[in-house]
């Protein structure tokens, strides 16, 4: 795929994006908010090598003592200042100037969809309001995708992604420590955008 500024209307495509550890570096971001919350100095090469996306075990918490520190740390690690993947938030744009489509579908619960939606803005993504899908559990992304007839799909779960696997659907994998034993198509710099596309 080239991309050119000049695109015919039938070049145009619809590529859906997972939010979290996709294209927003989520549990890196709640990692540093757990260690000053629970007063702890967990190295981060710790967490790059967690096999598992839970990222309590670090901080000797048992996987209900995890769930409940997730839960109470929500807001904060939701709203406060969780940055970007490099080169994410410029190649969503680039895709929005070109003409493209593009979705987001998070499983982040139905009362954080609007106000992620909003955060989403403020970080400068593109949204449209009917393209944002929320409030769903993770094996129902597969029938909203199927259903926007995407092109591309993004997520960093290889669940989902091999839910995908018999559809028309391209899926790329975003790389995580813990989904690096997956044979799927993977992005691991946002950089690498246009090279992934035009290979798979
Ligand atoms: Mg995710």
């Amino acid at each position: 795929m080239v991309i050119q500024s000049t695109q015919m209307k039938d070049d145009e495509m619809k590529f859906g994006f997972d939010i979290d550890d996709t294209l927003i570096n989520l549990r890196e971001h709640a990692f540093t908010i757990y260690n000053q919350k629970l007063k702890k100095n967990v190295p981060l090469n710790v967490f790059l090598e967690l096999k598992r996306v839970e990222i309590h075990e670090p901080f000797g918490l048992s996987d209900e003592q995890g769930i409940e520190m997730w839960n109470q740390s929500l807001e904060e690690i939701y709203y406060t200042t969780c940055p970007a993947f490099p080169n994410a938030l410029q190649t969503l744009q680039q895709l929005k100037k070109q003409g493209h489509e593009i979705y987001y579908i998070t499983a982040r619960p139905k009362e954080h969809g609007e106000r992620t939606k909003k955060w989403l803005i403020e970080q400068g993504f593109p949204v449209e309001d009917d393209k944002f899908f929320y409030g769903m559990q993770d094996h129902e992304k597969v029938d909203i995708i199927k259903n926007l007839k995407l092109d591309y799909y993004f997520d960093d779960k290889p669940a989902i992604l091999e839910t995908l696997s018999n559809h028309s659907v391209k899926a790329v994998l975003k790389d995580q420590s813990y989904n690096r034993n997956k044979n799927i198509p993977r992005i691991v710099n946002w950089t690498d955008f246009k090279e992934i596309i035009d290979n798979i």
